[in-house]
């Protein structure tokens, strides 16, 4: 969708007159938890079909103003983001591929027919309430400020087509180690009767639509004693396809790494970046279809040696068990794998500024 803003957006600024007290930030920022407290500003950028991006704004973080009509009520035409804000030993405050998060969003918008939200105001959106917001990154290890833009259709209209009005927005959430007690494996349950995503379907979006239909997946794996949903291909339920917001990897014991192949899975950061690290240690990567029956048969015969799952929120996650209807791989209590840890330690170290960033990789925000 073509547009006629103005290159790049300026921010207009309001100070939140409601700042929370340092004592009261310090207090939720020693047990953040995920996603339950929120920084005193929000940044929203409105997009309409005639004026295209305009007015962007630094605001005090509060309720959306939203008529009942809004297209993303009733049509689900929303996409969003997940990036976090790391705090350096120095005081800096960074980003981790950020561009990475922008060109996503932008792909996202394509398959839902929402504007697309040029790389530079993401960046600026991102940077503007970092800034403000600063004090809200925590210091303790392995804990960040999680970042959520999420774009909208906010036109008042029941048709069905794209919105002609539409929001863009950032919020913050302090969050805490995903692994406060140290590195656990995850168990997860084998999903045969539901899948998150078609043939050319939206899986490669991220879009709130595709959590809404992991989450009946998702309650039967906690009925099963699992924390995570493993997805198949919805055709021949036959193929390895990701976890409901994790890609999966698997470690040969040979050094050979194997990732599922784009195309119904959304394309993580973090996935890319493993790939990266992992062929620059000289491990063969292979972006390929992987069968259930692979996961098993190597893991019986001894060839498969380790399978985790990576994402934002928990970095790399060692998979300990799966546990499907007939039969279960590996034991909730394994030891984590050697090449797991040692990535997830490159990665987390380039994150935080331990490890030296040879890609390009970390944007200082603050
Ligand atoms: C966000 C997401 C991921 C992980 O992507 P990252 O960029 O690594 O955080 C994986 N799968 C799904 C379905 C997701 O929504």
């Amino acid at each position: 969708m073509s547009t006629t803003t103005a290159f790049p957006l300026a921010f207009d600024t309001t100070p939140s007159s409601a700042r929370r007290a340092e004592a009261e930030r310090e207090a939720i920022l020693a047990d953040p938890g995920f996603g339950k407290h929120f920084t005193d500003h929000m940044v929203t950028i409105p997009w309409s079909a005639q004026q295209g991006w305009h007015d962007a704004v630094v605001k005090p973080y509060g309720p959306l103003q939203l008529d009942p009509a809004a297209s993303v009520l009733h049509y689900a035409q929303e996409i969003f983001e997940g990036l976090k804000a790391y705090r350096w030993a120095d005081g800096s405050v960074w980003a981790f591929r950020p561009e990475a998060n922008a060109e996503r969003l932008q792909r996202s918008a394509r398959r839902l027919s929402l504007p697309e939200l040029p790389e530079a105001d993401f960046l600026s959106a991102i940077e503007h309430l970092v800034k403000i917001d600063q004090e809200w990154v925590p210091t303790a290890p392995e804990t960040s400020l999680y970042l959520r833009p999420f774009m909208i259709a906010s036109e008042a209209f029941l048709g069905v087509r794209p919105a002609q009005g539409v929001d863009f927005h950032v919020i913050a959430s302090p969050a805490g180690a995903y692994f406060p007690g140290g590195i656990e494996p995850v168990s997860i349950w084998l999903s045969e009767d539901w899948s998150r995503a078609g043939r050319g379907g939206m899986g490669a979006a991220k879009t709130g639509g595709n959590y809404a239909a992991s989450l009946l997946p998702q309650a039967e794996a906690y009925e099963q004693g699992c924390q995570q949903v493993l997805f198949l291909d919805s055709e021949e339920r036959t193929w390895v396809e990701e976890l409901g917001g994790m890609n999966v990897f698997f470690v040969y014991r040979d050094g050979r790494i194997v990732t599922p192949a784009l195309g119904t899975i959304l394309e993580g950061i973090t996935r890319s970046s493993v790939i990266r690290l992992a062929e620059q240690r000289g491990h063969g990567v292979e972006e390929r279809r992987f069968s259930i029956a692979e996961w098993r048969e190597g893991v019986e015969s001894g060839e498969i040696v380790e399978a985790f799952a990576c994402g934002t929120a928990a970095v790399i996650t060692p998979i300990g068990r799966l546990k499907a209807r007939d039969f279960e791989i590996g034991a909730p209590d394994a030891e984590p794998g050697a090449l797991t840890m040692s990535l997830r330690d490159e990665l987390t170290g380039i994150q935080y500024g331990r490890v030296e960033d040879h890609h390009g990789w970390m944007r200082r925000l603050a």
